[in-house]
């Protein structure tokens, strides 16, 4: 602790600071996370359209097989992510633990749309409910030769709605409902 002490102005929140390092650019280590949040932002909005006629902006870059979008991250951990559930952090904050980001676009869902007024959080039996009213589920098929699967089965221990409505959702009896959530068991009888 030496050197001089300068003052310096914070190119994010523009507040004056002082430092006795020359090379200090960020008043604070959250000022240099927001800076890269908004380096990642401009990397991002780069690979978006311009909004098409039901407003939504369609992801240009990568994509996966059914249409959505995918990007690398490094930061804060380094992953693979969907561009919708990106765009949700992004724009509109954290995921909860175990919550999906869904599709509501107007005239049908796009599954590559990252416009934030058009994506929603829902549980997994929101998405199995959406998906049904949309008609784009396999849920006929399911009914009559699926096994629940691991998810399945973790949707339905952490889900508020109703036996009934659960056991017409994935195709099984209330009882086989009251089973799994009490842990009894996982697959169909
Ligand atoms: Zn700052
Ligand atoms: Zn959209």
């Amino acid at each position: 602790m030496s050197g001089r002490m300068i003052t310096k102005t914070c190119p994010i929140c523009s507040q004056q600071f002082q430092t006795d390092w020359p090379k200090k650019q960020f008043c604070s280590a959250e000022c240099y996370r927001n800076k890269l949040k908004n380096q990642f932002r401009e990397r991002f909005e780069s690979q978006v359209s311009p909004p098409d006629s039901n407003g939504c902006h369609i992801w240009t870059g990568a994509t996966l097989p059914r249409g959505y979008g995918q990007i690398h991250l490094a930061y804060p951990v380094r992953r693979t992510s969907t561009t919708h559930r990106v765009a949700w952090e992004l724009y509109r904050g954290p995921i909860p633990e175990g919550l999906w980001v869904l599709h509501n676009c107007p005239n049908g869902d796009n599954p590559g749309c990252v416009n934030p007024e058009h994506l929603w959080l829902g549980t997994h039996a929101d998405n199995m409910r959406d998906m049904l009213n949309k008609g784009r589920s396999n849920y006929g098929e399911r009914h009559y030769h699926s096994k629940l699967t691991k998810s399945d089965a973790e949707a339905i221990k952490s889900s508020a709605d109703s036996p009934q409505f659960l056991a017409d959702l994935f195709g099984v009896t209330p009882g086989h409902i009251r089973l799994i959530q009490r842990g009894k068991r996982r697959s169909r009888e």
